[in-house]
């Protein structure tokens, strides 16, 4: 497999070209082709040389992610499956805020993945059930956001029930890294991917529109804590303590709450921002109104958001979401004691867009592939 141009900065493609006897400006034109302009090919590049085109097509590859299948819920949610260049099938869900109920959405939050399948096996999660595959390059995490820009702008994006229509000036406003994978564990290539995401001559997104989630790496917080892009930090706790923690989520075995409150501390006196916790109501496991009570001393001590997060059924495990009165409980108990809590009921929930459950469900039926993209 040839390197893939988009896992390089603005700096390397000039260094790079330089090499080969080019002018810097040269590095800005296919950095300009690439992301701003989404080019389809090195071919489409059409202010460079033949020569240049031709030795970057045998150099490099400009995609990495082909679209196999979409699928848009009711709610306007739109889940793409994609293609690697290797086979391997990840996942990118794109969620449109609309204004009112017209059918056009003013800003596009686009959920990115960072490996295929992954090591943590939460239990009630669907991204893992498979095992982990391999990480993703920065370029294959950048191009899931690329790609859904490239889809706004030629074929347009569907929004409720009317029909595709392209808009030329479509943006991504919002990236959160909430797909397949444990972006920490994939540290570097996430980092790289994020610049990329967040540079002017990139994806040109402010870094405070970019959350990254984690099932709670303490090192890796504390990393992030230390880097100069003011990303914003989500954790997976889903547990307050270690009996409820260690029941659904392998990772607490090696890190406890305890280690990895220590790491979040460290992160919100390190960067003065506010983080969130998230926390999926699975009914007789982490429910409980003492829970809640828990959870709100933990907000309230590292002065941290909540989400709150009905379960979302995945095939095959046999978790349960409570009933909605019991989240509402929930939710108001950590209300009343002053943190910032939102329910959200999911979106997406009726096209499998929990975490991996759309390749989970493609690779079950192995379907025909038909291309959703041209
Ligand atoms: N590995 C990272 C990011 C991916 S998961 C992490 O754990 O944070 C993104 C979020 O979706 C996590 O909070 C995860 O616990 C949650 N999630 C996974 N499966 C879910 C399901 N079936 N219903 C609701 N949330 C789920």
């Amino acid at each position: 497999m040839k390197p893939d141009l988009k896992s390089l900065t603005h700096d390397e493609i000039t260094r790079l070209l330089i090499k080969q006897g080019h002018p810097t400006y040269r590095a800005t034109q296919v950095v300009q082709w690439a992301y701003e302009r989404a080019a389809e090919s090195f071919d489409a590049m059409s202010n460079l040389s033949l020569p240049l085109r031709q030795w970057l097509a045998s150099e490099f590859d400009l995609w990495t992610v082909k679209a196999l299948r979409d699928q848009r819920s009711t709610d306007t949610t739109e889940k793409l499956l994609w293609q690697l260049r290797d086979g391997q099938l990840v996942e990118t869900v794109l969620i449109p805020a609309t204004p009112g109920l017209t059918s056009c959405a003013d800003r596009h939050t686009v959920c990115v993945s960072t490996q295929v399948g992954c090591a943590y096996g939460c239990k009630f999660c669907a991204s893992g059930l498979n095992g982990f595959r391999r990480n993703l390059t920065a370029g294959e995490i950048v191009d899931q956001v690329l790609a859904v820009v490239r889809m706004g702008r030629t074929t347009g994006i569907r929004v409720g029930d009317a029909p595709p229509v392209p808009d030329p000036e479509f943006r991504v406003q919002n990236i959160v890294v909430m797909g397949m994978g444990e972006p920490l564990a994939n540290y570097d290539h996430l980092m790289k991917a994020l610049k990329i995401i967040n540079a002017p001559w990139g994806l040109n997104i402010g870094s405070r529109k970019i959350t990254v989630s984690t099932c709670g790496l303490p090192e890796q917080i504390k990393q992030l804590a230390n880097e100069p892009m003011q990303i914003r930090l989500a954790v997976s706790l889903h547990g307050t303590n270690d009996t409820v923690r260690d029941q659904i989520m392998p990772v607490n075995l090696k890190h406890p709450v305890r280690e990895l409150m220590h790491a979040c501390e460290y992160y919100a006196k390190t960067k003065g921002r506010m983080m969130t916790f998230e926390y999926i109501l699975i009914e007789g496991v982490n429910d409980d109104l003492n829970l809640a009570d828990q959870l709100t001393a933990m907000a309230r001590r590292l002065h941290a958001k909540v989400n709150l997060i009905p379960y979302n059924p995945v095939e095959g495990l046999h978790w349960r979401r409570p009933s909605l009165d019991r989240c509402h409980a929930f939710a108001a108990r950590v209300k009343s004691r002053g943190v910032a809590a939102t329910l959200r009921i999911e979106k997406g929930g009726d096209i499998a867009a929990a975490c991996g459950q759309l390749r989970l469900q493609t690779m079950r039926d192995k379907p025909p592939v038909t291309p959703a993209v041209p």
